[in-house]
C-alpha cells in the first residue's frame, strides 16, 4: 500500500490548504462562496458604518447646527440601507444557506464515500488509513462550510481592520495600544487553546474508535445473540470502560494547560481591550480635558466595533489554521492513490472464458508472512474445480487475488492468456458470479439483493429460478411481498428475517442470478442442513454441466458451444469429489491437485481426508438413524 504523504509546513500550508478547501467549495457550489463574500461584507460594513461614520456625522449636524430636516434625512437614509441589507441577510441566512448546505453536504459526502468506494480493500484493514479517514470526515461538512466563512471573515476582516484602525487613529493614536490585547489574546492564547484541542482530539481518536466499536457491536443486531449467550458483553464493556477511561486521560493530562491559556485568553480578549479603553477615555475626557465627549461617544461605539471586528478576524484566522490540520486529513485521504483503483482503466476482456491461470503467485497481506507461496494452476473453459483445505489455509485469499481485490506480492494470474492487471477493472470483475463466505444481506428488496445493481438484469422468471436453485423460492413465495419484499428489519417493520441457511441460500441465489462465464461459491453450503446442503452442491454443479441454469440467453443459442468455469470452496469433500479438478491447499501452497480418482490412488493428503470424513459422515447418520444419502 503506497504511505500517505506526510504533514509538512505551517503558515504555507494553512493558507494552501484553505484555498485548496475553498476550491473545494466553489466547485460544488459557487453561488454560496459569492454570496457569504457578500454577508460578510454587509455585515463589517454596518459595523463600520453605524460606529464610525453614522455617530460622527450625527454628532457633527448636530454640533454644526445642521437642520432636523438634515439629519432625520441622513437617519431616514440610513434606515433605508439597513433595511435593503437586512433583507439581504434574511434572504441569505434563511433561504439560502439551508438549500446550499445541502448542496454542499451532499457534494462532499458524494466525494468522500465515491474515494472510499474506490479505495483498496486493504486500505480498510490498515489502521492508520483508518484513522485518517475517521478523522477526514469528523466533522467535515460543517468544517467546510465554516473555512468558507473563515476565509471571507479574514478577507474582509483585513480590511475592515485596516479602516477601523485609521478611524481611530484620527481620534487618538495611542488608543491602538488597547488592540495589542485581543491580538495577544487570539493570536497567543487562542491559538494555543487551538492546537492543544486538536492534540487531544487526535490522541484520543484511538480510544473513540474503539466505544465506537463497541457502541456499533452493541446496538447491530448481527452481534445480539452472542452479547445475549456468552460473557462477551462484559469483555466489550471493559473495553469501553478503558476506551472511556483513555479518553478522559488525555483530557486530564492536559487540563492544567488549558484551564491556563483559557484565562489568559479571556483576560487579553476582552478585559484589557473594554476596561483599558473605558478608563483612558474617561481620563482624557473628564480629567486631562484632552478629548471631547463627542470623541470619546464615537471612540467607545467604535471601540465596540473595532474589538469584535478583531475578535472575529483573529478568530477566523486562527481558525482557518485548526481547520488547515483536519483539511490536512482531508486532503490526504482525497490524495490517496489506490494501488487497485475501481476506476482502473485497461483492455476490455472478451466475453468468454477460456482460461484462467495462475503463475508463480505468492500473496502476503503482511510483508513478513506469506499467505500463498509460488501457486500455480489452469482452469480451462467448461472445467469445474474444488478448492479445499484446512481453515486458514488460504482459498480465500486465492479467490480475493482472482477477483483483483488483492494484487499478487509475485507472480500473476492470467486470464484468458493476458495478466488481469491489463483488463479494465469493472469489465474484468463482471466476468464473476460470487457468493461470498460471509456475503451480506442489504435492507432492500429481495429482487435488489438478488441482482445487487446489474446493467443487464435476468428477467422475473430467472431471478425465480434463481431462488428455486438455492432453495429459498418457497420462504420467498410465502412472504407478503414475493420478489418486492423488503429484507431485515433495518427500515421496514414487515421486513423479512432470514435465518442463518436461508441469508447463505439467498447469497449463492445472487450467483445463480448473474449471466458470468466464471462462478465463484465460497463455502456455500455451512450453514445448511445435510438435504439443503446435498441440493444446494447438485444445482451448482448441474447448473455448471448444462449450462443451462440462468443463462437462457446465452446458453441456449445452440452455435453457443463455450463453457463456463466454475470454483467451489469446499469443506465437504463428497460433494466435490465428480469435479474434474481438485486442489488441495495447505498453508498456502498447493500439496495436490488432480481428479479425485487420481488423488484417491496417489493416497496422499486429500484421501486421507476424505476417508475420514466419510467415515464420520457414516457414524453421524447411524447415529441419527438415517439412511446414508
Ligand atoms: P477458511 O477455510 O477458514 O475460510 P481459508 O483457507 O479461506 O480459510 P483465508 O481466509 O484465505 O483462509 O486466510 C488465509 C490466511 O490469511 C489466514 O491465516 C488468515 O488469518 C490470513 N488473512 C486472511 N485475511 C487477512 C487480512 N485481511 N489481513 C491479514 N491476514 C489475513
Amino acid at each position: 500500500m503506497k504511505k500517505i504523504p506526510k504533514k509538512s509546513g505551517a503558515a504555507g500550508r494553512t493558507i494552501r490548504n484553505n484555498l485548496y478547501i475553498m476550491g473545494f467549495a466553489w466547485r460544488i457550489c459557487p453561488e454560496r462562496v459569492l454570496c457569504c463574500g457578500v454577508y460578510f461584507g454587509l455585515d463589517h460594513f454596518e459595523y463600520l458604518f453605524f460606529s464610525g461614520f453614522f455617530m460622527k456625522k450625527v454628532l457633527s449636524l448636530i454640533e454644526t447646527g445642521g437642520s432636523l430636516k438634515e439629519i432625520f434625512t441622513f437617519i431616514g437614509l440610513t434606515a433605508a440601507l439597513f433595511l435593503l441589507i437586512f433583507l439581504f441577510n434574511g434572504w441569505y441566512q434563511n433561504l439560502l444557506v439551508p438549500v446550499t448546505d445541502v448542496k454542499v453536504y451532499q457534494g462532499l459526502y458524494r466525494t468522500l464515500y465515491e474515494k472510499a468506494g474506490n479505495d483498496d480493500l486493504a486500505c480498510f484493514e490498515n489502521s492508520d488509513f483508518y484513522n485518517k479517514y475517521m478523522l477526514a470526515m469528523a466533522d467535515s461538512n460543517e468544517r467546510l462550510i465554516r473555512t468558507i466563512d473563515n476565509i471571507w471573515s479574514i478577507l474582509i476582516g483585513t480590511a475592515a481592520v485596516a479602516i477601523s484602525w485609521m478611524m481611530l487613529i484620527r481620534i487618538d493614536r495611542w488608543v491602538l495600544l488597547f488592540v495589542a490585547g485581543p491580538i495577544i489574546g487570539n493570536f497567543v492564547f487562542a491559538r494555543a487553546l487551538n492546537k492543544l484541542a486538536y492534540r487531544i482530539y487526535e490522541e484520543s481518536m484511538v480510544f473513540r474508535r474503539i466505544a465506537d466499536y463497541v457502541n456499533r457491536v452493541i446496538h447491530l443486531s448481527d452481534y445480539a445473540k452472542e452479547l445475549r449467550m456468552t460473557n462477551i458483553f462484559h469483555v466489550m464493556e471493559k473495553k469501553q470502560k478503558d476506551a472511556e477511561a483513555g479518553v478522559t486521560g488525555t483530557m486530564d493530562k492536559y487540563m492544567a494547560k488549558n484551564i491556563l491559556l483559557g484565562w489568559g485568553y479571556l483576560y487579553f480578549t476582552f478585559v484589557v481591550i473594554f476596561e483599558g479603553v473605558i478608563f483612558y477615555g474617561a481620563y482624557r475626557t473628564l480629567v486631562s480635558h484632552a478629548m471631547p465627549l463627542s470623541d470619546f461617544a464615537v471612540l467607545t461605539t467604535l471601540m465596540t466595533s473595532v474589538s469584535w471586528i478583531l475578535i472575529g478576524y483573529t478568530k477566523a484566522l486562527l481558525e482557518s489554521m485548526k481547520n488547515s490540520l483536519f483539511i490536512q486529513n482531508l486532503k490526504d485521504f482525497l490524495s490517496y492513490e489506490p494501488t487497485i483503483p475501481e476506476d482502473w482503466e485497461g483492455v476490455m476482456p472478451e466475453k468468454e472464458v477460456r482460461s484462467i491461470e495462475f503463475r508463480n503467485v505468492s500473496f502476503a497481506y503482511q510483508p513478513e508472512r506469506m499467505t500463498l507461496k509460488n501457486i500455480s494452476f489452469t482452469l480451462k473453459e467448461g472445467e469445474a474445480c474444488a478448492l479445499v483445505g484446512y481453515n486458514g489455509a488460504g482459498k480465500s485469499t486465492l479467490i480475493k487475488l482472482l477477483l483483483r481485490l488483492y494484487d499478487p506480492t509475485e507472480g500473476e494470474i492470467l486470464l484468458n492468456g493476458v495478466n488481469i492487471r491489463d483488463y479494465n477493472l469493472k469489465a474484468y470483475r463482471s466476468l464473476f458470479a460470487t457468493a461470498f463466505q460471509d456475503g451480506k444481506i442489504f435492507a432492500r428488496s429481495v429482487r435488489e439483493n438478488l441482482l445487487m445493481g446489474q446493467d443487464n438484469p435476468q428477467t422475473g422468471t430467472e431471478l425465480w429460478k434463481a431462488l428455486s436453485m438455492a432453495g429459498i423460492d418457497s420462504v420467498i413465495k410465502a412472504s407478503a411481498n414475493g420478489m418486492d419484499q423488503i429484507l431485515t428489519r433495518e427500515f421496514d417493520p414487515e421486513g423479512v428475517i432470514l435465518s442463518g441457511g436461508q441469508t447463505q441460500k439467498l447469497v449463492s441465489a445472487r450467483a445463480f442470478a448473474k449471466d458470468a462465464p466464471v462462478q465463484i461459491f465460497d463455502e456455500p453450503s455451512s450453514a445448511l442442513d445435510p438435504i439443503a446442503e446435498h441440493e444446494l452442491m447438485e444445482n451448482i454443479k448441474r447448473c455448471h454441466a448444462s449450462r443451462a441454469g440462468l443463462l437462457t440467453r446465452r446458453c441456449h443459442t445452440p452455435q453457443d458451444d463455450s463453457g463456463r468455469i466454475l470454483l467451489l470452496i469446499s469443506h465437504r469433500l463428497s460433494s466435490v469429489q465428480d469435479m474434474e479438478k481438485i486442489i488441495v491447499l495447505k498453508n498456502g501452497r498447493i500439496t495436490e491437485q488432480g481428479t479425485h480418482a487420481a488423488l484417491m490412488e496417489a493416497d496422499g493428503e486429500y484421501a486421507a481426508l476424505y476417508r475420514m470424513q466419510a467415515e464420520q459422515y457414516k457414524i453421524d447418520r447411524l447415529m441419527k438413524g438415517e439412511p446414508a444419502l
